[in-house]
């Protein structure tokens, strides 16, 4: 079949909380722009998300809320198999075999581990090992690229080491895969804090949520933190909030930074928010309303993650059988 020659493509989200216009900028949109390019493999990350305490009471819904914003973004199962990862066991396997080649120092060293521990005394073992579970995500698959925020490219560049040591020790067995980078918008900033990356779990005022009413959108637009100078201007080093809003503004009209800063030649910081305001919701609307109709055909969402689920554990046992050989456990008995 022609759909099995094409190459294949693996990404996934955190079931951490609301989905924001930075997961729908860096990642979600690649992720619709490729599925007909490639053979998507896209998943809802439960496994990670728990390297943060949850509720328990929250995270089925929360990941489920994560399935319904990947359909209502234009993510089609026919094109895309879409799955949760915890029900790929695959994933904690082929993770746990990878953490058994992967140097302390090389997790101790992630950016993302530093900045997600930096605040806290008892550090868990979940967040430093992370990075090796991810490698797990995407190696189980043997992809050639994977779609990302900017701010995984360093765990990125950790699978292609670990793919290298595996391979080296054990014989030739997995692709070292590339980090596909949005041109622009790869790193949408947080709106109260220009320096910071926009995240899920971070305080709610710093990211747009999908899902987020039209008053939420316009209070968070409007108490966005703005630079000095009251140019409308593009320049990341002296206006970083500023610059943060227009690709913010660029990426959801579909404009040119060039264009909206000629549009804007003495205007305000408010008017300019206040149209950003109008931007976004325009942009987002569609999504809510198909969100609303997939929430409410739950019984159809769950086969398509049953569906998902099972051709990824499909493909992801073909690797898993063949890693179990080389790593040189006893073959399962029957
Ligand atoms: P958390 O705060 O729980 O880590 P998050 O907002 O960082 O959540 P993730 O689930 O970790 O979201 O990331 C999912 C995808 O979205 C990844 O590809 C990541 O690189 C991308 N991404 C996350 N935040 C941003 C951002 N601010 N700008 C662009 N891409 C982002
Ligand atoms: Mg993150």
């Amino acid at each position: 079949m022609a759909e099995n020659r094409k190459q294949i493509a693996v990404s996934g989200i955190q079931a951490s909380g609301n989905l924001h216009i930075g997961n729908y900028i860096g990642a979600i949109k690649q992720f619709v722009e490729l599925q007909d390019k490639y053979n998507m493999f896209v998943f809802v990350a439960d496994l990670h998300a728990i390297t943060v305490p949850q509720d328990p009471k929250k995270l089925g819904a929360q990941t489920l809320d994560a399935v319904y914003t990947y359909l209502a973004c234009g993510l089609d199962p026919k094109k895309t198999t879409i799955f949760i990862q915890s029900h790929v066991p695959q994933h904690t396997e082929l993770g746990w075999i990878l953490n058994t080649i992967t140097p302390l120092g090389e997790l101790e060293r992630m950016t993302q581990f530093k900045d997600k521990t930096k605040d806290q005394t008892s550090i868990l073992a979940g967040l430093l090992n992370y990075p090796t579970l991810m490698a797990a995500d995407i190696l189980l698959y043997n992809p050639i690229a994977v779609p990302v925020g900017e701010d995984q490219v360093q765990h990125l560049e950790l699978t292609r080491t670990l793919a290298r040591k595996f391979n080296s020790r054990f014989g030739e067995t997995f692709k070292e895969p590339k980090a596909l980078i949005q041109k622009d918008g790869a790193r949408i900033m947080a709106l109260d804090d220009p320096i910071k990356k926009m995240s899920k779990s971070g305080n709610a005022n710093n990211f747009i949520g999908l899902l987020d009413s039209e008053a939420e959108i316009r209070r968070k637009i409007k108490i966005a933190v703005t630079d000095s100078g009251k140019e409308i201007k593009y320049d990341p080093a002296t206006k970083p909030a500023i610059s943060n809003l227009l690709i913010i503004y660029s990426q959801m009209a579909g404009l040119d930074i060039k264009e909206i800063e000629k549009k804007y030649v003495g205007k305000s910081y408010s008017e300019f928010k206040a149209d950003l305001a109008e931007v976004v919701l325009r942009a987002l609307k569609p999504i809510q309303e198909k969100y609303n109709k997939f929430a409410k055909d739950k019984k159809s969402v769950l086969q398509i993650l049953r569906d998902g689920a099972a051709e990824a554990r499909k493909v992801a046992e073909t690797t898993m059988e063949g890693v179990r050989a080389k790593v040189g456990f006893l073959e399962a008995l029957q």
